[in-house]
């Protein structure tokens, strides 16, 4: 299998799989036992907040998620609910994760309004997202690495200057397909949500970091678990492993550099190749086929083992609103294609990817 479909998700790395399964074993404990085996289990958790902590470079607090998802509604919602005197206004963009669009249209049911910014109508996106702050603005919401271009926002360029122009904003960052892979200067935010599956952890663990002095209202009420702020037992194998996975990502920045650089140079080879990444992560090229539907071309690809992306895989085959964010035509977008690395991809992957689109092409193209 040649697997190209790691922002979908990644397989646990080793590192994880040991940790997950050495602490269901024998550190199958509650955290919140009095007892040794309680104990030894919150060492799990405290040494886990501080690798996340690290690797994030901000200083706060971690708490455990059930994923994303759950980040980013409880930072949109329970932010909402715990500054509700500092506005109604939302700025975000047009290219976020359900996960943060959607709790923000729930939002402006109850009488919220957002700005919602395309990149394709800015030069410079950072400072369109600054303007666009007023004194009614409670929350900025933007994504540090887009799933599907792979598009990179400087959150720490955004976080400075909504501070300044006011200072009652909060900064919450999407940094699920940021995390590992940049470095983390450019991260700067009063709410950061991560996930485990896309740095070779499990699926159904995550986080969201709090920074200093910020509040949010929970969206699970029980037993009081981590400060009363996200009740349920934390699931402590997967965060053993989350925290496996941390340790483990290797910087892959120049790996991935050369990996993108080959695909678009193989790329080049055919006609009607249009590349809809630019500014972004380079783990990640979303590239489009002219005349080949992106469904066809990825079940081409299926068929000699090599897995990519027609999209997210959360709009499920659904065609990409968020591409329309960055310019890119319907008919590109019908027919786009994302691959996505990891720190195990090889240029050999790289050669057979591109040789079965050349080949998918002679077939399929009308
Ligand atoms: N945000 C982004 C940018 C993502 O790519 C994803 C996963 N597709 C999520 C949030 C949701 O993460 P999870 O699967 O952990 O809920």
């Amino acid at each position: 299998m040649i697997y190209l479909d790691n922002c979908a998700t990644t397989r646990p790395c080793d590192e994880a799989i040991k940790a997950v399964c050495e602490n269901m074993s024998e550190n199958f404990g509650n955290p919140s036992s009095l007892h040794k085996a309680g104990i030894e289990a919150e060492k799990v958790l405290k040494s886990a907040k501080k690798t996340i902590l690290n690797k994030l470079g901000l200083d706060g607090e971690i708490y455990f998620t059930s994923g994303a998802t759950e980040s980013n509604n409880t930072a949109i919602l329970g932010t909402a609910k715990a500054y509700k005197h500092n506005g109604r206004r939302i700025v975000t963009t047009a290219m976020e994760h359900p996960s943060v669009a959607e709790p923000i249209n729930k939002l402006c049911e109850q009488g919220y309004t957002a700005v919602r910014l395309a990149p394709k109508d800015y030069e410079n996106f950072e400072q369109a997202i600054i303007d666009a702050v007023d004194s009614d603005t409670y929350l900025v919401s933007v994504m540090w690495v887009n799933n599907e271009t792979g598009y990179i926002t400087d959150t720490a360029k955004i976080y400075n200057g909504v501070k300044r122009k006011n200072p009652k904003t909060i900064v919450h960052v999407d940094a699920v397909q940021g995390f590992c892979k940049l470095p983390s200067k450019t991260l700067k935010a009063d709410f950061v949500s991560i996930s485990a599956h896309k740095v070779h952890g499990t699926k159904g663990v995550g986080a969201l970091f709090v920074a200093k002095g910020m509040r949010f209202e929970p969206l699970l009420y029980g037993g009081g678990q981590q400060k009363n702020l996200r009740s349920g037992t934390e699931a402590v194998d997967l965060i053993a492993g989350f925290e496996a996975a941390v340790k483990a990502y290797p910087d892959c920045r120049e790996k991935y550099e050369k990996l993108n650089t080959l695909l678009q140079e193989r790329l080049s080879a055919y006609e009607g190749i249009t590349i809809n990444s630019f500014n972004n992560s380079k783990n990640i090229l979303n590239f489009s086929v002219k005349g080949v539907r992106s469904e066809i071309m990825l079940h081409f690809l299926e068929e000699s083992g090599i897995y990519v992306s027609s999209g997210s895989a959360c709009s499920k085959g659904k065609t990409s609103g968020v591409l329309a964010a960055f310019g890119v035509s319907d008919e590109n977008a019908d027919s786009a294609i994302r691959a996505s690395f990891c720190p195990e991809t090889t240029e050999s992957d790289i050669e057979a990817l591109a040789e079965q689109i050349g080949r998918g092409i002679e077939r399929f193209r009308r």
